[in-house]
């Protein structure tokens, strides 16, 4: 489109749409490899899904390795190998020595739990060491191309309609929003009817006693569907972080049938997860908080404006419908109440770009090894049921595949170029990747790594006046392990073949 009367405020190296999971993290690898770099976000946070979303875990820099079986999905598990580090773990490290998080610095265990309070300040602060220039409640509406080149894009916020050039632009919106608008072709949802994973309204209650709920669980054994309830209480009682304390299979069933909890729209199953985590606050576990997620919104397209008004309308009836479930039915809750519902609906896929390369499912499964390699990925393939599962099954439905043999996969950096767009990079859950792929890809380390990848690449972009399609791999490799991402050891490319 041909955008009307802006003139820019100046001419950017690089300019990263969203400072959400991926977004900061490219805005500060991309500043940091010398591009004169600015960020803008839609909102007045910073951090996306792990602040507004209240999404307050990574998981996982690590590879998933047996979490049905010997290992109970445990949130301090450090025995497998850690394949994610660099601006993720530099920000693990930090939270650490803020109290943002607990655990031994220098690593990051299968699932880190953190205090979004402390995350939201720890993200300011590296923008601005790191010298990015932030526009917050600053929306990208539209954007200028020529032909398939990116020139600019344009911005709204209180101060008017801003165009805004760069050499290189990096869409972090989660939903591709800068990729369509310029052109590019996406995906959405599962193959044939396009249904999406669910999405959920993350939300805090306080005034809980989960000992009593631990002696409910033993008792009823059936409403525990991960690990084993003897090894929750010991972490509880050690102050350590618990995660996925879930699903109250028969509790729910039992309110269902007196109607006391509503069934999801357009979900099969009556039963939502419930799973319960540990909320952490100056370095320790709060004992009487926890935090919840609940499947809740299915079979909308969240890129939709009107659909996304009616997930969040549903979502929060759900919320209040859980928190009363809780406490009706499950000891320990009698007393809770609702704290906080997250600022931001939980979203788990919407638009997937179609890049140079589609990462698929069995390629993440076999540990697929490739030459342009920008990230290494250890997430099982974690696919909330697009329908809510069925009775019979665990996990409200959800598919857990860990990637065969315990090994990491490749992420290249095809995937986060989009076809017919030059002058772009994505990152976060809108990459090129299928859609059981994108049920290991959508964690938040990963999305961090992508970031970082495209930050190095399109201030490399900036700097040589190249198309980031252009720009030689080894060198976006050599900045990105000098900025101590972990890229492990890199596979030879094969060698040219003559026709
Ligand atoms: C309920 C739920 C539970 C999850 N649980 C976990 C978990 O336990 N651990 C884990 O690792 N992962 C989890 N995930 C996955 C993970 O949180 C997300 O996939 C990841 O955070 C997405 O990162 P992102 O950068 O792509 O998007 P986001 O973090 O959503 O960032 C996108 C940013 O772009 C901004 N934006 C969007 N459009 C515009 C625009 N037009 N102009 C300006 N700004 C814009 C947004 O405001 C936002 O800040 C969960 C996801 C959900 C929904």
């Amino acid at each position: 489109m041909a955008a009307s009367t802006e003139r820019p405020f100046a001419r950017w190296d690089v300019v990263v749409v969203g400072g959400g999971t991926a977004g900061f993290v490219a805005a500060i690898a991309a500043a940091r490899a010398g591009a004169h770099t600015l960020l803008v976000e839609r909102y007045q946070t910073l951090g996306g899904m792990m602040t507004g979303g209240l999404v307050a875990g990574l998981n996982t820099m690590r590879i998933h390795q047996g979490r049905r079986t010997t290992n109970p999905y445990s949130a301090t598990s450090y025995q497998t190998e850690q394949v994610i580090r660099g601006i993720a773990q530099e920000v693990v490290d930090r939270l650490i020595d803020m109290g943002g998080a607990c655990g031994p610095r220098g690593e990051s265990s299968t699932l880190m739990i953190f205090d979004v309070e402390a995350l939201k300040y720890l993200i300011s602060e590296m923008l601005d060491e790191a010298g990015v220039e932030v526009w917050l409640d600053s929306l990208m509406t539209d954007v200028v191309t020529d032909k398939a080149m990116l020139e600019a894009i344009v911005v709204y916020n209180k101060s008017g309609r801003h165009l805004v050039e760069a050499d290189a632009f990096i869409d972090a919106t989660g939903d591709a929003d800068v990729a369509v608008a310029a052109g590019a072709p996406y995906e959405i949802g599962r193959p044939g009817d396009g249904r999406t994973m669910p999405a959920s309204l993350e939300f805090i209650v306080g005034g809980v006693d989960l000992y009593k709920t631990f002696d409910h669980l033993r008792k009823n054994p059936e409403d525990l569907d991960s690990g084993a309830v003897d090894a929750y209480e010991q972490r509880h009682r050690a102050g350590q972080p618990i995660i996925g304390l879930r699903n109250f299979k028969q509790s729910l069933k039992k309110a269902v049938e007196a109607g006391d909890f509503p069934v999801a729209p357009d979900a099969k199953n009556p039963i939502p997860l419930c799973g319960i985590h540990s909320c952490i606050r100056n370095g320790r576990v709060v004992p009487d908080e926890t935090r919840h997620t609940l499947d809740a919104v299915y079979n909308l397209d969240l890129s939709n404006a009107s659909d996304l008004s009616e997930g969040i309308l549903r979502s929060r009836r759900q919320v209040m419908a859980a928190v009363r479930f809780f406490q009706k039915y499950i000891p320990g809750f009698e007393n809770a109440y609702l704290l906080q519902t997250a600022d931001q609906l939980g979203i788990r896929e919407t638009r997937r770009i179609v890049g140079e390369h589609i990462l698929t499912a069995e390629e993440i499964l076999n540990g697929a090894k490739f030459p342009d390699r920008i990230a290494r990925g250890g997430r099982a393939l974690n696919v909330h049921s697009e329908d809510g599962g069925t009775l019979a099954e665990g996990h409200g439905g959800q598919k857990w595949l860990e990637i065969r043999g315990g090994q990491a996969y490749d992420v290249p950096y095809r995937c986060l170029l989009p076809k017919n767009v030059e002058g772009l990079l994505v990152v976060g859950r809108c990459v090129s990747v299928d859609h059981m792929g994108l049920g290991s890809m959508r964690g938040e380390p990963l999305c961090m790594a992508t970031g970082q990848a495209a930050g190095v690449a399109a201030a490399l972009a900036s700097k040589l006046k190249l198309s980031p399609r252009q720009v030689d791999i080894s060198q976006i490799q050599q900045v990105l392990v000098e900025q101590n991402a972990d890229l492990g050891s890199i596979p030879a490319a094969p060698p040219e073949t003559s026709a």
